[in-house]
């Protein structure tokens, strides 16, 4: 699947659509998701024209996944959901491609926590 430049997510790194950020670097941004499905929930994204984590992990560049990684472990210490900070907990997701409900084709992983997030997976809702 070739990137769409037109994905939301596309014009929020380009400014064109406001974002409540909670932290960036060179390689990444991360902000407050507009529907959070908990009290914590930011989308941690990568600067890079990425699709989804397949296409990430395929074609970008050891810096873009340290950045990446290392910028996930902050997210999770700066909104105190992080165990090794003390935190309660959190649930890391990243949706890929129809099966995975992608609904933005930009790279995103979903932090979520502040509450029991429940089972791993739940029944679809489509
Ligand atoms: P997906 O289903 O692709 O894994 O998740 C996409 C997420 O992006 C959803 O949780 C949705 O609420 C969020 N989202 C969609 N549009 C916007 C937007 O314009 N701003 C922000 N902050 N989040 C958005």
């Amino acid at each position: 699947m070739s990137y769409d430049d037109q994905n939301i997510f596309a014009k929020i790194l380009r400014g064109e659509i406001p974002n409540d950020t909670v932290y960036e670097d060179d390689h990444v941004l991360a902000f407050r998701d507009i529907q959070p499905q908990a009290p914590t929930h930011v989308l941690v994204i990568p600067k890079g024209a990425y699709v989804s984590f397949d296409d990430f992990a395929e074609n970008g560049s050891d810096e873009e996944f340290a950045a990446y990684v290392r910028a996930i472990g902050k997210v999770a210490r700066q909104e105190r959901v992080a165990p090794v900070a003390g935190g309660n907990g959190f649930r890391m997701i990243s949706n890929a491609g129809e099966d995975g409900v992608q609904e933005v084709p930009h790279l995103h992983m979903h932090i979520l926590g502040g509450r029991r997030i429940g089972r791993m997976i739940q029944p679809p809702r489509e």
